[in-house]
């Protein structure tokens, strides 16, 4: 199990560079009372990150009121790509909340007509039709629930399989904690629906067989019949890499889904709006689902989903029988426009790419500094990872990744706790408006930390 960072104060070097100021007691006196009362009154679960109260967060940087300031490699968990706090976004949060017109539940609202537009216009000509909901789960839910009505209607009852893989993430509800390949997070769940099914995932990494046989094999194995399978879900890439797959592979699985009329599903509710260094993930892969998943960078801010897809698919429940309460809120409409609009006019996707052979260079340069303890070190665009293994071995090692964020902290860069399976991976995600200099110094932060831990050694 994960554990909470811990609130004993700890004094920090003093720190100030343009990016980062840090002095004194981290937590300070204040913020450790406030999160001791915290933690009294809310679930454990969410005490799984760094002891720092945000106060306010712009830009790359995360603010106490202390006056300390991190640089910010999280955008939250893959939401603020547009930046944190965008003048754009909160005053257009600020005009749509003053007019007032706070919710409409299905009610028609214009900002959800204008949405819906600039969805569909960015999305590939056949993903005609979107629907708006407010969380990654909801998403993955809904596509579960689209892949099978869509499968049952032309092949009948047995076309009811889902193909996911193994390792995979697409959030913590009942259906999608069951297409998510992390075994051990489904304790809970008794009766496990036997036609989700995964496979392995041509990461290259922890499974070396890259090859689309291996899709193949794996359905034959678990005695499925291909044409059986309603559609195949998979993270543009899986989070706990990044990894990705190779886009012969991709091509193969597009090509396996038309011949077996199998829908083909992209979770880009991490990839989306520019993170890879294109606007969707799945464009690097030069291939075009039949849906796709969108949340977090959706709107930078506030909570947001949607689906995308082919209009006979997502037009297959009549009114009122595939909507959520929340969906198309006109405040979180209204910040989605405009986080669209600064991605678009700040060229966010592009300095993403850009940007991306620095990161690229910069996680090499720590992995073969440390390349006893650093197992792997993908990234793409402005998501990188750095897998933290036990020395010599592909085991994941938690405690020096979560050691590594710790030290991080104190040094004024902000990571979240490590995640994926054993915990070993560190992710790099800064907002998509970081210019070089920054990127870089996080980097050297990264590998201060390291040197620090693993000092005699
Ligand atoms: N899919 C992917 C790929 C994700 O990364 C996440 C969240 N980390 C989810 C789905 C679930 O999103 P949410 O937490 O908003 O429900």
């Amino acid at each position: 199990m994960a554990k909470p960072f811990p609130l004993e104060p700890v004094e920090s070097p003093s720190i100030l560079t343009p990016y980062r100021r840090i002095r004194g007691l981290l937590p300070s006196k204040e913020t450790r009372e406030q999160l001791d009362r915290l933690r009294a009154a809310e679930s454990r679960s969410m005490q799984g990150q760094p002891p720092v109260i945000w106060d306010r967060a712009q830009g790359v940087n995360v603010y106490d009121v202390h006056g300390n300031m991190w640089l910010d490699f999280s955008s939250g968990v893959l939401v603020a790509n547009a930046g944190h706090g965008h003048p754009q976004i909160a005053a257009a949060i600020v005009e749509q909340a003053s007019k007032p017109l706070l919710t409409t539940y299905c009610f028609p609202n214009v900002p959800r007509i204008r949405l819906t537009q600039k969805l569909v216009s960015l999305a590939p000509p056949k993903l005609n039709k979107v629907l708006l909901l407010s969380t990654g789960s909801e998403t993955t839910e809904c596509a579960l629930k689209l892949m099978r009505t869509h499968g049952r209607r032309i092949g009948g009852d047995d076309k009811n399989v889902i193909v996911a893989f193994l390792d995979s993430f697409h959030g913590r509800t009942l259906g999608a904690q069951q297409m998510g390949g992390v075994l051990g997070g489904r304790d809970w769940i008794k009766h496990r629906d036997p036609d989700i099914i995964h496979v392995p995932f041509p990461d290259g990494f922890r499974n070396e067989d890259t090859s689309f046989q291996l899709f193949e094999r794996s359905l034959a194995d678990a005695g499925v019949e291909p044409d059986n399978v309603a559609g195949v879900i998979t993270e543009t890439y899986q989070g706990a890499g990044p990894y990705f797959m190779p886009n012969e592979y991709a091509q193969a699985l597009r090509k396996w889904c038309g011949a077996h009329a199998a829908l083909l599903c992209f979770d880009e509710v991490q990839a989306g709006f520019g993170r890879c260094g294109a606007l969707w993930g799945f464009e690097l892969y030069d291939v075009v689902p039949d849906l796709f998943c969108l949340g977090k960078g959706l709107s930078s801010s506030l909570p947001i989903s949607a689906v995308i897809g082919r209009d006979d698919v997502m037009d297959l429940y009549g009114p009122n029988e595939m909507t959520s309460t929340h969906s198309a809120n006109p405040i979180c409409c209204a910040a989605a426009l405009a986080s669209i609009e600064v991605i678009e006019q700040e060229h966010l996707a592009q300095n993403a790419a850009t940007l991306g052979s620095a990161l690229r260079e910069e996680l090499q340069a720590v992995r073969d500094q440390f390349s006893e303890v650093i197992g792997f070190a993908p990234s793409q665009g402005l998501v990188g990872g750095l897998l933290i293994v036990k020395r010599g071995s592909k085991e994941p090692n938690y405690d020096l990744a979560w050691n590594v964020v710790r030290c991080c902290f104190h040094k004024g860069l902000l990571l979240f706790a490590p995640v994926g399976v054993g915990g070993g991976c560190i992710k790099i995600a800064p907002p998509l408006c970081i210019d070089e200099a920054a990127l870089r110094e996080g980097c050297t932060v990264i590998k201060d930390a390291f040197q620090e831990l693993l000092r005699g050694d």
